[in-house]
């Protein structure tokens, strides 16, 4: 079935899950339609200009592009072996572009119902149809803050994904909260600038030591320890924060401190949209239960595809998932 719409797929959520499936279901001659509330790859337009990527692309180690045919190392001006978020941003546009995906910007999805032959989205730009649905709205689409309290409505506490330059914070104190790699980045950056504190629950784990990839890697890894050793930054660990009071932070031993800004680098939470007609059943960490072929267990013809869909632990990166995505869409269109 097809016209502008009313199509077989349904996508909700432009990232590169969701990029991915349309190709795969234009590939396919699938008739779809990617629906994004911002711009393509809207997750890493909001980070920091000028982050670096922890998945290098190169030939023969490349974890960042879409398809293996279609690599970002290719592209001219791209740093390596490590690219840049604006490279990457630059590789999905391309990818957008050269592949001719069809992705309606700017157009939130309000509402997914569940009907009798399919499913009905509701969206900034009126409504269309689907057979099925593809929901690739991300695992880190909802910064998550511990439950502290203080922290709600306090200009004080902000989280990491709205820092933005360590020159804002010229002389100030901060205190960055969490030991993953995007503390560790937020600290190395704001060391020469600004007084840092890191707070992380237990010791600082480092991938070189425990070859797991969500520990602090790279550059990082070094540079983190240096500074600590060299005392430029103050490393806390199990002091944990019982409450905050305007610029005051209360910790667990009893201690108290004042901070111009407390950081917290405490990760995401995934971002469903809202589902009507039926229930999505959920993990303990909130994301989709899913059969082998990426389908919702409790919704029938809706999929999930990207980070969302966790068929094993390396699906929250983009060599993890990137290969899934195609099993996705085939198991699709042996329904249609
Ligand atoms: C700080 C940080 C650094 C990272 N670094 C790396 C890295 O180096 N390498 C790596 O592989 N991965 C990295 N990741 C993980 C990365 O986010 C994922 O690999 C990738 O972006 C996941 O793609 P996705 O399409 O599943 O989700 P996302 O990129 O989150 O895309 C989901 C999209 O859905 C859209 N959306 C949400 N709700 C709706 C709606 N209702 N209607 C329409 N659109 C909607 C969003 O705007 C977004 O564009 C990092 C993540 C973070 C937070």
């Amino acid at each position: 079935m097809e016209d502008a719409r009313n199509v077989d797929v349904a996508v909700v959520g432009g990232g590169p899950g969701g990029i991915l499936a349309g190709y795969y279901l234009k590939r396919n001659d699938i008739s779809y339609v990617v629906f994004e509330r911002g711009l393509a790859g809207n997750l890493w337009r909001g980070m920091r200009p000028g982050m670096i990527l922890l998945s290098p692309s190169v030939p023969g180690a490349d974890w960042t592009s879409l398809t293996l045919d279609q690599p970002l190392w290719k592209m001219k001006g791209v740093r390596k072996p490590f690219p840049t978020r604006d490279d990457f941003l630059c590789y999905l546009e391309k990818f957008v572009l050269d592949n001719e995906i069809r992705i309606l910007e700017r157009c939130p999805v309000e509402v997914v119902v569940r009907e009798e032959d399919g499913f009905r989205l509701v969206t900034a730009e009126g409504e269309y149809r689907s057979r099925f649905v593809i929901v690739a709205t991300g695992c880190y689409g909802k910064p998550r803050f511990p439950e502290i309290p203080g922290i709600e409505g306090n200009p004080v506490a902000i989280h990491s994904h709205d820092y933005f330059h360590c020159m804002s914070y010229e002389g100030k104190r901060v205190l960055v909260v969490g030991g993953g790699n995007t503390a560790a980045e937020i600290t190395i950056e704001l060391a020469g600038t600004s007084r840092v504190t890191l707070l992380t629950k237990g010791e600082l784990k480092f991938f070189t030591e425990t070859k797991d990839l969500s520990h602090i890697r790279g550059l990082s890894e070094s540079i983190l320890r240096e500074l600590i050793q060299f005392g430029i930054v103050t490393h806390v660990k199990d002091d944990a924060i019982e409450r905050l009071e305007g610029s005051r932070v209360f910790f667990s031993s009893g201690r108290e401190e004042s901070f111009d800004r407390v950081i917290f680098a405490t990760g995401y939470g995934p971002s469903l949209p809202v589902i009507e007609g039926g229930e999505v059943e959920v993990n303990e960490e909130g994301l989709p239960v899913i059969t082998k072929v990426g389908e919702s267990t409790s919704l029938p013809g809706l999929f999930f595809a990207g980070s969302l869909a966790l068929f094993h632990r390396r699906c929250r990166f983009i060599h993890g998932f990137r290969s899934e995505v195609e099993k996705v869409v085939w198991a699709i269109f042996d329904r249609l």
